[in-house]
C-alpha cells in the first residue's frame, strides 16, 4: 500500500497491522508478568504531566511505535495499578485475559449491537447472557436485562424503570428510601431522574451497617400520612464501604405488604452468590424487582461491564421504547432483542461478549473459586491484622471487604484518628501495597477489598506488616510535634 493511500483511508498494510497488534500484546503480557513486580501506584507529578501530555493536535502524524511508547511511559505508568495484587484501595478491578481480547474482537470486529437484525448472534449472546446472570441470582424465567457501562448507568438504568413501571413516569410525592450507606450513584442517579434530595430518604443504618427496618417502616408510614407517595426500597447488596448487606428477604417482605418497588445495588456484591457463602449472605436477592450489578468488579471484566436485570423484561422497552406507535403490532421475541430499546444507548459496544467468553472458557466452577478467593483472602487479612496487636477491627471481613483503624498503646483517640487518616497518603507514597481509606460515623477507617483472587497469603503478610511500619512511625511522628486541638 503506498503511503499516499495509506493516509487517505486511515489504514495500515496488513503487515504493519500484525506488527502493531503483535506489539500491543508483547507490552500486555509484560505488564502482566512484571506487575506484581513493580509499585501498586506511582504518582507522577501532576504539573510534570501537564507538561508533558499537552501540546495542540497535531497536523501530521507520528510513527505508531513512538506514539505507544509514549502512552505507556505517561499514561500506564502514572496509573494506579488496580489489579495489581497488592491493591486493596476501593473496588480492585482484576480482569482476565479472555476478557481484555474479547474487548479488542467487539472492537476490531465493530458489532453494532442494538438491533437484532443487523446484529443477531451478538442480539442472542447478550440475550442468553444476561439470561446466564438471571440464573446466577435466581430471577424468575421472563427477567431481563440490559448490559451497560457500569454500576452506576445499571442503577440508573434500573430507578428509570421503577420510576415509569411503579410511578407511571410522575415523580410528584414520590419517596424513595435507602441507608445512609447506599453508594452516590443511586443518589446521583435519582437527581438525574429528576427526583429532589427530599424524595430519597437516608436512614441511618444500623449498628451492622445495614437499612433497619424499624425506621424504614416508620419513615414509610410518616410519609403516607404526610400524604406523600412511597414508590421504592433501594438496598445495597454489599456496600462499597463494609461489605454489608441489607436484610434483602425481610426488605421483599416489606415492599411486598407495602406495594412498593425493590431496587438492589449489588454492583459490587451480587456475583458473591456463586458461592456458598455470598448464597447465604444474599439470600431474598431473586425476590428483587431491579437489579445493578457489575461484572468488572467480582466477575473479573476488563472495566465497563455492567449489567442492569429487572424481574419483567418487557418493562425495559416499556420505559425506554421511544416510538410505541410504530411498535405497538410488534410485540414479538425480536422486539427484546432490540437492545436499542431495553436502554438509553443506540449505538452500543458489543460488552456481554467479555462475560459470555470469559463464563464460557473458565466455566462457573472456576469463577465460584476466584469469588471465594476474596472471602479467605479477607479473612486472613484480618486474622493477621488482630495478629499485629495495633489494629482495632472495625468491621470484619464481609464479602471480601474489612475496616480498621489504629490502636496507640495509649488508646488515644486522636492519635488513631490521625494515623488512620494520614497511612493512606504514606501508603501510595510508598508503593509497595495500597489500602484506602473511608469514614464511618465520622471516624476514618482503613479499608481493605480483597476481592482480587490473585492476591497470595504473602501478599496480604507484606500489606499488612508495611501497614504496621508505617503507621509506627506515624505515630512516632505525632508525638514529635505538639497535638493540635
Ligand atoms: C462501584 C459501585 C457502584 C458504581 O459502579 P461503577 O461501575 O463504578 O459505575 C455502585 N454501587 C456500588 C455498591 C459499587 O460498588
Amino acid at each position: 500500500m503506498s503511503e499516499e493511500t495509506q493516509r487517505k483511508t486511515l489504514e495500515f498494510s496488513h503487515d504493519e497491522m500484525r506488527e502493531i497488534g503483535y506489539r500491543v500484546i508483547d507490552m500486555l503480557v509484560d505488564y502482566y508478568r512484571d506487575r506484581a513486580e513493580r509499585p501498586v501506584a506511582e504518582t507522577l507529578d501532576h504539573a510534570a504531566l501537564e507538561a508533558i501530555l499537552s501540546e495542540p493536535p497535531p497536523r501530521t502524524g507520528m510513527p505508531w511505535r513512538a506514539a505507544l511508547e509514549q502512552f505507556e511511559r505517561q499514561v500506564v505508568d502514572s496509573s494506579n495499578r488496580v489489579d495489581h495484587p497488592r491493591f486493596f484501595a476501593y473496588i480492585p478491578l482484576a480482569n482476565n485475559f479472555i476478557g481484555v481480547m474479547a474487548d479488542a474482537l467487539a472492537a476490531g470486529y465493530n458489532i453494532f449491537n442494538a438491533v437484532w437484525l443487523q446484529a443477531a448472534g451478538a442480539a442472542q449472546v447478550e440475550r442468553l447472557t444476561v439470561d446466564w446472570l438471571r440464573q446466577i441470582v435466581g430471577l424468575p424465567e421472563g427477567a431481563g436485562g440490559t448490559f451497560v457501562s457500569g454500576g452506576s448507568v445499571a442503577n440508573l438504568t434500573a430507578l428509570a424503570v421503577a420510576r415509569e413501571i411503579q410511578l407511571g413516569g410522575d415523580t410528584s410525592g414520590a419517596v424513595a428510601y435507602c441507608s445512609d450507606q447506599i453508594h452516590f450513584a443511586v443518589s446521583r442517579g435519582m437527581r438525574i431522574l429528576g427526583f429532589a434530595p427530599e424524595q430519597l430518604r437516608n436512614i441511618r443504618s444500623d449498628a451492622n451497617f445495614r437499612l433497619p427496618l424499624g425506621g424504614l417502616r416508620a419513615a414509610i408510614n410518616s410519609d403516607r400520612a404526610a400524604g406523600r407517595r412511597p414508590f421504592c426500597v433501594i438496598a445495597s447488596a454489599g456496600t462499597t464501604n463494609t461489605g454489608a448487606i441489607d436484610p434483602l428477604a425481610d426488605l421483599a417482605d416489606l415492599c411486598q405488604r407495602e406495594d412498593l418497588w425493590l431496587h438492589v445495588d449489588g454492583a459490587y456484591g451480587a456475583p458473591a452468590i456463586l458461592t456458598e457463602a455470598g448464597k447465604r449472605a444474599l439470600t431474598g436477592l431473586e425476590r428483587v424487582d431491579s437489579l445493578a450489578l457489575d461484572a468488572h468488579k467480582w466477575l473479573f471484566q476488563p472495566i465497563e461491564c455492567g449489567v442492569a436485570l429487572v424481574r419483567d423484561r418487557r418493562w425495559l422497552s416499556q420505559t425506554f421504547r421511544e416510538t410505541p406507535e410504530y411498535l405497538k403490532d410488534m410485540q414479538s421475541e425480536g422486539e427484546e432483542l432490540n437492545f436499542m430499546y431495553q436502554g438509553i444507548q443506540l449505538t452500543r459496544q458489543f460488552r456481554a461478549l467479555k462475560l459470555w467468553l470469559s463464563i464460557k472458557v473458565f466455566g462457573l466452577d472456576a469463577i465460584s473459586e476466584a469469588i471465594a478467593a476474596g472471602f479467605e483472602n479477607a479473612e486472613l487479612a484480618e486474622r493477621l491484622l488482630r495478629e499485629a496487636g495495633v489494629w482495632e477491627i472495625v468491621t470484619p471481613a464481609q464479602m471480601a471487604i474489612l475496616t480498621f483503624r489504629y490502636k496507640p498503646a495509649n488508646g488515644n483517640e486522636e492519635i488513631a484518628d490521625r494515623v488512620t487518616h494520614d497511612l493512606v497518603g504514606r501508603l501510595l507514597h510508598d508503593g509497595r501495597a495500597f489500602a484506602s481509606g473511608t469514614q464511618l460515623r465520622g471516624k476514618p477507617v482503613m479499608r481493605m477489598c480483597c476481592n482480587n483472587p490473585r492476591a497470595t497469603p504473602a501478599d496480604l503478610e507484606t500489606t499488612v506488616q508495611l501497614m504496621t511500619r508505617l503507621a509506627a512511625e506515624l505515630e512516632a511522628a505525632l508525638s514529635d510535634v505538639p497535638a493540635s486541638d
